[in-house]
């Protein structure tokens, strides 16, 4: 049992003590960072909960085997993720490694998105989602040729066909967008857990559980207040503090620290068979998979030196930067903040840029203070990306005058 974890040692000893004396409660939080390792363990303890027999890592009952490539019915993954930089990342594994495990990898990043449209969601109302559960059937067809199970030798595995499920996640990505919880999905949720598979266990993953809207709190809350046997929530969080108190008290928390630097390497080199390099981070390493992720970046430093340039074609956001946040680049505009983060963070530890005038430290932290914004408007509001950098640049870029105005 959670023999592939790396890292948060007490926490998995204490989460196997309660599985295997039956004592694992039914509504959960679990919190930490970004890229700890929330959703492994989750998905780790949905097998464990659901294994036939002992939940070692290579058990070969029928239910792990489905855990294993994401495809167990018992389990349901709700709430919005960032897919793409993990499914570039595992099929650059797979086009290097081409062997079984990088098969296991592949259609594992591949479900983690496919499985949000599971029929078990599907409402039947829902143009757009059924339209979208339709593109999601076509690459589940695709992935069967990857089926770790069927051994294929390492020169019948397709690359071209990888390449088609990556391009295909991409159109699913951005017709889906959306980044909040709708309420009919925790509807069938409620649905699915009533009334069928009578007598087996039942999971429910919800990630970025604080992106909810109201509706979708209380529809949630109702299930939580009286969570039909055999049924498990698993809500995971890196804000913590967004998850409302009424929903909050209904489950038990757990915390999971940042890992470490050597673990994020270990992540790196164990799971994803890469060297881990210069990379101290699973965010970073996963980032340098996205094929666009230069020209992003590029973007980033354009909307720094835009913002620090007072001559009058700077006022308002750049062509080239409004090019990059087209709806197609919509999962890389996080990263697109990020950079801009590091950026600052960058300016506030050169002393001389912090001594040349006591403004430049108060801009810094009104940068950061606005990019949080954008983070929340774009991950809870669904705002558009351009719309909110446009908003955020033109604020900065009034602030700026003000600030320097006096020293100019
Ligand atoms: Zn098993």
């Amino acid at each position: 049992m959670f023999e592939n974890i790396i890292g948060h040692k007490s926490l998995v000893e204490q989460l196997e003590k309660e599985i295997k004396s039956d004592s694992f409660p039914s509504s959960v939080l679990i919190s930490g960072p970004l890229y700890s390792g929330k959703q492994t363990i989750a998905l780790e303890i949905a097998r464990a909960l659901t294994c036939e027999q002992d939940a070692s890592w290579n058990c070969k009952c029928q239910s792990c085997r489905q855990h294993r490539v994401l495809a167990n019915p018992q389990v349901v993954l709700l709430g919005w993720d960032l897919f793409m930089p993990e499914i570039f990342a595992v099929k650059n594994v797979l086009e290097k490694k081409k062997d079984n495990i990088s098969c296991y990898l592949f259609i594992r990043g591949v479900r983690k998105l496919l499985r949000r449209f599971d029929s078990v969601l599907l409402e039947e109302n829902d143009s757009k989602f059924k339209k979208i559960a339709l593109g999601a059937g076509n690459v589940e067809e695709l992935l069967e040729n990857f089926d770790p199970e069927s051994k294929i030798e390492p020169k019948n595995i397709d690359i071209k066909a990888a390449q088609t499920i990556v391009e295909q996640c991409k159109t699913i990505v951005n017709e889906y967008n959306f980044t909040s919880i709708p309420v009919d999905q925790i509807r069938k949720v409620s649905y699915w857990i009533r009334f069928s598979g009578h007598g087996s266990k039942k999971i429910i993953i919800i990630e970025n559980a604080e992106n909810m809207n109201d509706s979708s709190r209380n529809a949630l809350l109702k299930i939580l207040e009286e969570p039909p046997d055999n049924t498990f929530f698993i809500l995971l969080t890196s804000r913590p503090g967004e998850i409302i108190p009424t929903i909050k008290s209904r489950l038990r928390k757990y915390e999971i620290a940042e890992r470490s630097i050597q673990e994020n390497k270990t992540v790196i080199e164990r799971i994803f068979k890469e060297e881990s390099g210069i990379f101290t981070g699973i965010k970073e390493y996963l980032d340098s998979a996205i094929p666009e992720i230069a020209v992003v970046k590029k973007a980033a430093k354009q909307f720094m030196v835009d913002l620090y340039d007072n001559s009058k074609e700077h006022r308002g956001l750049s062509h080239e930067i409004k090019n990059i946040l087209k709806p197609q680049f919509s999962e890389y505009y996080l990263s697109f903040l990020a950079e801009i983060l590091n950026l600052s963070r960058e300016l506030l530890q050169n002393s001389e840029f912090i001594n040349n005038n006591p403004g430049n430290v108060i801009f810094i932290k009104k940068i950061n203070k606005l990019i949080n914004e954008s983070y929340k408007g774009f991950e809870k509001l669904n705002i558009n990306q351009e719309l909110l950098t446009e908003s955020m640049f033109l604020e900065l870029k009034r602030d700026y005058e003000k600030f320097y105005k006096k020293s100019c």
